[in-house]
């Protein structure tokens, strides 16, 4: 048996999911005729207290949108340097938008009101104009780290009064919604665009959504049919993800519980090096000594589990859906025994 911790998104659709993405009501989507998308696509806006959504077939697709729909080329990004927007999307912030980037370095992965406020250029004809800050909340890189709500409200504070624009890459929102106990509605008020991905913790096939204004999601209709993201018969997929959001979120806190005694075990051992704090689904740690990342990820896959060496020193484990009690014990015992 084979215990997979390289990413959760590796998770396959349970017998009930399936069920509900086989008796899905579908039509053309293009022609705005699929139920079932449109029931995800209300569903997801009324959760975050928004107006509408767009169905979309990944995250990187609907950060992607948010950023076209809110710049135009020339204008400058502000971001996290570690941020999927800027490190995983193939350079598509200067691609499709033509948009410049301003690459700050938070704290794993989390910018501050006051580094968000340095980030903005000065008035003036030499700089490009700053248009947008786009946060990610988990930060992947950051090892699943949250914001506090305190926090994005103050960036949302400075955002307004510098006319920008605040998109959220929420590709694991519900993670820290979860783990802080925070609400959606109060997300939705900060943020003039959310994009959330299904695909990840929820345990969705395939799917994304991109949510905001009504005529925001107008806009990023038209911008995902110029990418080749308009898809027809989608509901079965779209089912997958309603089933999702009405029963794979609050389970998310054995998620963080697993990732919790994964860290313990970890930190006995003298080849670990930081583990960096575990606050969701995420454990990224250094290696050192008898290991490293790349003979240590081999070493744990001759017995079955699968790690991912994220950089020269550190590892990555993601607890997700398909991770039992019994695959975290067998886990366990294996890092005890190295
Ligand atoms: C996975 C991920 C995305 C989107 O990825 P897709 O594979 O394109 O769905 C966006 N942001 C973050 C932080 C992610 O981890």
């Amino acid at each position: 048996m084979i215990i997979d911790y390289r990413s959760d998104t590796v998770t396959k659709p349970g017998k009930e999911m399936l069920e509900a993405m086989f008796s899905a009501p579908v039509g053309d989507d293009v022609f705005g005729e699929d139920p079932s998308i449109n029931s995800l696509e209300t569903l997801s806006a009324e959760m975050f207290g928004m107006e509408n959504a767009l169905f979309c077939p990944s995250g990187t697709m609907t950060n992607q949108i948010a950023i076209k729909c809110h710049t135009q080329p020339g204008d400058e990004v502000i971001c996290d340097t570690s941020s999927h927007i800027y490190q995983y999307e193939g350079g598509g912030i200067a691609s499709n938008s033509g948009a410049s980037v301003k690459l700050l370095n938070g704290n794993r992965g989390r910018l501050t009101a006051a580094e968000v406020s340095g980030g903005i250029n000065a008035d003036d004809i030499h700089k490009a104009r700053t248009t947008l800050v786009s946060l990610e909340n988990t930060s992947n890189r950051g090892g699943g780290s949250c914001y506090e709500m305190e926090e994005l409200k103050s960036i949302r504070k400075v955002c307004d009064e510098h006319n920008l624009i605040l998109h959220l890459d929420g590709a694991r929102l519900f993670n820290a919604l979860v783990a802080k106990e925070q609400s959606a509605k109060e997300y939705g008020e900060t943020f003039h665009s959310i994009s959330i991905c299904l695909s990840k913790s929820l345990g969705c096939p395939v799917g994304s959504l991109v949510i905001g204004t009504k005529d925001f999601i107008s806009k990023a209709r038209r911008v995902r049919k110029a990418f080749g993201g308009g898809m027809r018969q989608a509901g079965h997929l779209a089912a997958a993800g309603i089933y999702a959001l009405k029963n794979n979120i609050d389970r998310l806190t054995i998620d963080h519980q697993h990732a919790q005694l994964l860290a313990e075990a970890l930190r006995k051992k003298d080849f670990v090096g930081e583990v960096l704090p575990v606050e969701t689904n995420i454990v990224i740690f250094s290696v050192k000594d008898i290991f490293t990342p790349v003979s240590l990820v081999a070493k744990m896959k001759e017995e079955g589990i699968y790690w991912y060496a994220i950089s020269p020193t550190q590892v990555r484990i993601v607890t997700h859906l398909d991770v039992t009690p019994a695959m975290i014990q067998q886990t366990i015992d294996v890092i005890d025994s190295l």
